[in-house]
């Protein structure tokens, strides 16, 4: 993405069969909290992270028998891998002859300029990118204490470094992240980086926490980067289910437009005028069609001042009135349902819907 940064064309690499940068929308990615030795519980979370919407996951291998048991893996995984490594270059190098399409290195402390190199070589001839990844809470000492503190610079100081030891290598398919669990540092950090650099940008916002705390700050500071532009692939880091990442990375694209996934849902905050049971209505229907990958958008409204003509542009929607709902179908009036029967009907309207579309495909 070019946006507003001077940098107006970004590289772009292969991550299995993604691109990653240059013209492509953002990858949404997670990674595994499974024990990567435990491979049936670590491909049963793949195939369930796939079937939420995420494109790319990665795995922490922290030692040989992670290492040994990433074929089986690779092989039986819907999804491409990246493989997560810290002070081994011999990891890194059985990760790549166990086909990972990406790895995530810390270039500093991999080993040495010798390691480094023979890594990047094998990661090369297999074209298979390298993400450094600087992150606040392991900011290097000299920098911390060159800049004063924990800064955006020195974290771009941090990525760029490690950057250049990779390009003193000639290896080039680098992506770049830089975290802080501060969504102000966070930004300002990678405003940075996307106008000293081309490669593409990995964000997110670390440890962000749990529950709506750690929503609203993955939020603001991915969302405030993808509107500006910035962020070639993202993964939202919360305290929970790694699915819920998933969810919260597909909800922030939607939001800005970038690329759409299943329902947008729509529903008012209710007031003195609503008559119906709404928040009971609107949760129903949003639980019922979480399975759905049309990106369709959904109205539940309370009543008759902004009910209609909400329902009305949504694909499918409900606007109260006293005791029932009036059922919309793409811009017109179904049918009037009594309150307590609305969800179940519109429910029905949809998945019938999305059913036609899928046999006609
Ligand atoms: Fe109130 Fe109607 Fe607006 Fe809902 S749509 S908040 S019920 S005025």
């Amino acid at each position: 993405m070019g946006g507003w940064s001077t940098v107006k064309k970004r590289r772009s690499v292969k991550v299995g069969n993604l691109t990653m940068g240059g013209e492509a929308p953002p990858i949404v990615q997670s990674m595994n909290n499974t024990l990567t030795t435990d491979v049936k519980a670590t491909l049963n979370q793949i195939e369930a992270l796939a079937r939420v919407g995420c494109e790319l996951t990665r795995l922490a291998v922290p030692d040989r028998a992670a290492a040994d048991v990433l074929p089986e893996i690779v092989r039986n995984s819907p999804l491409p891998i990246v493989a997560d490594i810290h002070f081994s270059a011999d990891l890194a190098l059985r990760s790549l002859e166990a086909g990972v399409s990406k790895l995530r290195i810390n270039p500093g402390n991999i080993g040495g300029p010798d390691k480094l190199r023979e890594v990047a070589v094998a990661a090369a001839a297999r074209r298979v990118p390298i993400r450094v990844g600087v992150n606040a809470g392991s900011l290097e000492a000299r920098i911390i204490a060159e800049e004063g503190g924990v800064t955006a610079h020195g974290l771009v100081r941090s990525a760029l470094e490690a950057a250049r030891l990779l390009e003193e290598v000639n290896f080039r398919d680098i992506v770049i992240s830089l975290k802080a669990s501060s969504p102000a540092l966070t930004i300002a950090a990678y405003r940075e980086l996307a106008d000293r650099c081309d490669y593409p940008l990995h964000i997110g916002v670390t440890e962000a926490g749990f529950g709506s705390t750690g929503l609203i700050r993955s939020a603001v500071g991915i969302g405030t980067l993808l509107a500006e532009g910035i962020g070639d692939t993202l993964r939202v880091s919360l305290t929970d289910d790694p699915l819920a990442e998933v969810a919260a990375a597909w909800d922030i694209l939607a939001a800005l437009d970038l690329r759409r996934r299943g329902p947008t849902f729509v529903s008012c905050p209710t007031c003195g005028r609503t008559q119906v049971d709404l928040v009971r209505t609107a949760a129903e229907v949003k639980n019922a069609l979480a399975h759905i990958t049309e990106p369709l958008t959904i109205a539940v409204m309370g009543c008759a001042v902004n009910g209609p003509g909400e329902a009305r542009e949504a694909d499918f929607g409900l606007a109260g009135g006293k005791d029932f709902f009036a059922l919309f179908s793409r811009g017109e009036v179904l049918e009037k349902v009594p309150a307590e029967r609305a969800a179940a009907r519109l429910i029905e309207v949809v998945n019938e819907y999305v059913a036609g579309k899928a046999s006609d495909a």
